[in-house]
């Protein structure tokens, strides 16, 4: 076998690392990608210009890799079966990585809370479907929850807190509303949690040029220095941009059309 060409499986995994790692880090030293260039048999450096290459395909970048050769048929088409299908693309992918180290997807992309949560309910007699349906979905949450930080710096991006654990990978379109992009990283927004409940419940509204607007429903807090520290300062200002995967504008657009108390 030709061992300079690329199997679909090694492809999976740079589109992978592609999605966890924001363009700064596409480099040889990066330790991810250190990582899966030894699972995969290849040097660092030809994963990282993989990554590089596959930038091409992200409007925000597309200009910074002019110059660089085309990343090849094969890449762009991984990048678009993603990109058209991020529900079913990442959870393979992830299972892809487990199988390369010999481990279960659960045991690299869950803690071990939630692997107890699963284990009491296998305990508890759910049958294999159920099982099966329960460990993909935390998988689903816990990688669209590493690849939103990621992209936003681990910071919220209305008021820059960089506090991990008060941090949420929130969604544009609920969740529960939107199947088919539950794991599109276009529909996530890093926000840390007062931000994030805002959003959902309509007090915060961010249109399609990223500015953010505040409710007048807010209005009639009486803290006054806090609703200014909170919520009124970041009003009209824009968003903190992600890396790339930028918010979706007609998300935003439907959820301030849904959502937003005006
Ligand atoms: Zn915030």
């Amino acid at each position: 076998m030709d061992k300079t060409k690329w199997s679909r499986d090694e492809f999976m995994l740079v589109m992978n690392l592609y999605t966890k790692l924001r363009y700064g880090q596409f480099n040889y030293h990066n330790s991810e990608v250190i990582k899966i260039a030894s699972l995969i048999g290849k040097t660092p450096g030809a994963v990282a210009f993989k990554l590089v290459h596959l930038s091409r395909q992200d409007p925000k970048h597309k200009d910074r890799v002019k110059g660089l050769a085309n990343p090849g048929k094969n890449a762009i088409e991984i990048y678009n079966e993603f990109a058209n299908n991020w529900d079913e693309m990442l959870y393979e992918s992830e299972v892809i990585l487990a199988r390369y180290q010999n481990k279960r997807v659960e045991d690299i992309a869950l803690d071990g809370q939630d692997i107890e949560y699963i284990e009491r309910d296998i305990l508890n007699g759910k049958d294999g479907i159920d099982i099966e349906r329960l460990v993909k979905t935390r998988v689903n949450q816990s990688i669209f929850r590493k690849v939103v930080l990621n992209n936003y710096s681990n910071s919220c991006a209305i008021c820059n807190l960089n506090i991990d654990t008060l941090l949420v990978a929130s969604h544009i379109l609920k969740w529960s509303a939107n199947q088919t992009n539950r794991l599109n990283p276009e529909n996530g927004l890093c926000l840390c949690s007062i931000h994030d409940k805002a959003f959902e419940r309509g007090y915060i509204g961010i249109r399609s040029d990223y500015k953010v607007l505040i409710s007048s429903r807010l209005n009639y807090i009486k803290e006054k220095e806090t609703f200014n520290a909170f919520f009124k300062r970041h009003e009209n200002h824009s968003i903190k941009l992600p890396d790339k995967f930028y918010p979706n504008r007609e998300f935003l657009e439907q959820h301030y059309a849904s959502t937003f108390i005006s």
